[in-house]
């Protein structure tokens, strides 16, 4: 079994930040190049090519712009996330290892144990890597990713929301295994949605497609949905979600290798010390405030630079990033949340949580 765990990416014992690497601000590594050309596949996983599927048919006689506004605007081109890319957030890593992904790879091994988990519900404070999370789960699967929007669907796309839901779960369908992301999902599954409103057939849709996923033992397909307010998603549909995960603030040791990883894509010129302090001052920060802090800092040596023609400086010309030019940025990047938010989510994952 450990093994085996390791071929997911598993344990990363021993190399606390070496393998580290922002998704946003840095190149795919060579792991990640050769896991897209073997990517994780089981026993269980049909590849993307191989299935004659029915819902073709019906895809062939789909309005052709739905189609292609889902393969251009819903189906991610983004580069493959790895375990190593998500700072921190253990115990969700280790139950979507071992309750999630290993049941897909291997349902021959876990079948008749349990239902397979084809529905999660991801919550917790923004930037705190739900959707990184999302990706890395479908890069381990080699699945094809799509990412909705609860807002975007019920704002940009109002009109057509209902249908877009349909079209990309019919692709999906074509093009699994496959992993469905919604993030904001309380915008479409709030108890204050009425019956009249157009949102409301979205929402219906939405659970039809849910309810097939989770009866169907062929389709690979998991669709995982994030909000950052669970306590407003209706209480009847909350049985949707098999699992249903906290993802909380990184823990101290989540933003040293955060701000190490970031820093280390610059020339910078820090003590331990200094490390240590803005560990200590970034608490009650998201992953993504720590990032926008550490992108904020590394400009201050542009900002200093003599002469206005910053087209024609080497970057070699640039002085490192210094403690300095981070506390300049402090006062422009305050935690986004609250205590208050803070407690919200530990009671939610107290009476509706899986992970404790
Ligand atoms: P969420 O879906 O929870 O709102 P995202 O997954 O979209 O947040 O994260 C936004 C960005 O913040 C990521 O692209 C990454 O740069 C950064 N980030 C957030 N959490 C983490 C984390 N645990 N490890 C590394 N980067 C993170």
């Amino acid at each position: 079994y450990s093994s085996a765990k390791n071929s997911l990416g598993g344990s990363r014992s021993g190399e606390p930040f070496g393998k580290f690497s922002s998704p946003i601000m840095g190149e795919p590594s060579e792991e990640h190049r050769q896991h897209l050309s073997h990517p994780a596949q089981g026993p269980g996983i049909r590849t993307a090519t191989s299935s004659t599927c029915p819902a073709d048919e019906q895809l062939k006689n789909t309005d052709q712009h739905l189609v292609e506004l889902v393969t251009n605007e819903i189906v991610s081109q983004a580069p493959p996330v790895d375990w190593s890319d998500i700072a921190g957030l253990e115990l969700a890593k280790a139950t979507i290892k071992e309750e999630v992904l290993w049941p897909m790879l291997r349902p021959d091994v876990f079948s008749g144990l349990t239902a397979l988990p084809r529905s999660i519900l991801f919550f917790g404070p923004q930037g705190t890597g739900k959707m990184l999370l999302g990706r890395c789960i479908a890069s381990q699967l080699g699945a094809t990713f799509f990412r909705l929007s609860g807002s975007a669907l019920v704002t940009k796309w109002l009109g057509e929301g209902e249908k877009i839901v349909h079209t990309s779960f019919l692709i999906a369908r074509c093009r699994q295994p496959s992993v469905i992301f919604v993030s904001e999902i309380d915008m479409l599954l709030s108890s204050q949605v009425s019956e009249e409103s157009p949102v409301n057939r979205i929402k219906t849709e939405l659970l039809m497609q849910l309810d097939s996923v989770l009866t169907s033992a062929e389709d690979q397909i998991v669709v995982i949905c994030s909000t950052s307010k669970p306590e407003e998603i209706d209480e009847s549909v909350r049985r949707y979600f098999m699992k249903r995960l906290l993802i909380p603030l990184p823990d101290s040791t989540a933003r040293h290798q955060i701000i190490i990883q970031l820093l280390s894509q610059h020339n910078y010129c820090l003590n331990d010390k200094e490390v240590a302090l803005l560990v200590q001052r970034t608490e009650g920060f998201s992953g993504l405030d720590v990032t926008r802090l550490c992108q904020e800092a590394a400009v201050g040596p542009l900002h200093t630079m003599q002469g206005p023609d910053l087209s024609a400086i080497m970057p070699s010309q640039l002085r490192p990033v210094t403690y300095p030019d981070f506390e300049n940025v402090f006062c422009k990047i305050q935690p986004s949340i609250s205590q208050k938010e803070l407690d919200t989510y530990t009671e939610w994952n107290k009476m509706f949580g899986c992970s404790q």
